[in-house]
């Protein structure tokens, strides 16, 4: 992708603050931070979203090594953070502009948490309430057959 700036990123065509780096994915310092150490984990493969990425059998066995290699390096990335600035740790994925992304190459955050500091934004638990049982069902089921779909050998 010529105008992609995650690619241009991954590439080194434009620089970055780089923490981790491989032939399949890079990791850098967030250029808009919500705190110390904010960084995000790209793999180098253009996909524009998380809903992009094949799985199952649609997956060619390169894809699935660099989504693998994604959360080994969002895994490693937490413990590092908690690590250098103690505390805890946040994981943020954002897929569509309705999630709050705003660049279109996937992107993990990881967004350090140190003790003391500032209070994390409140995620809202409980902000939706099912009709009834039977549609907390229904919607349990069509996930269910989405993803058994996606994920059929
Ligand atoms: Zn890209």
């Amino acid at each position: 992708m010529d105008d992609c700036i995650f690619c241009k990123i991954a590439s080194g065509a434009i620089p970055s603050a780089k923490v981790y780096e491989s032939g399949r994915v890079v990791a850098f310092l967030d250029a808009n931070p919500m705190s110390e150490g904010h960084f995000l984990v790209v793999p180098k493969t253009h996909w524009r979203d998380l809903a992009a990425v094949p799985a199952g059998a649609a997956a060619a066995a390169d894809d699935a090594a660099t989504i693998a290699e994604v959360w080994q390096v969002v895994a490693a990335g937490v413990a590092a953070a908690v690590e250098v600035f103690g505390g805890g740790a946040n994981v943020l994925q954002c897929t569509g502009e309705e999630a709050g992304q705003t660049v279109p190459h996937l992107h993990v955050h990881v967004i350090p948490r140190p003790k003391g500091g500032e209070t994390p934004p409140q995620f809202s638990s409980g902000a939706f309430r099912y009709a009834s049982d039977e549609a907390r069902a229904a919607t349990a089921a069509k996930l269910d057959a989405a993803i058994a779909k996606r994920m059929q050998p």
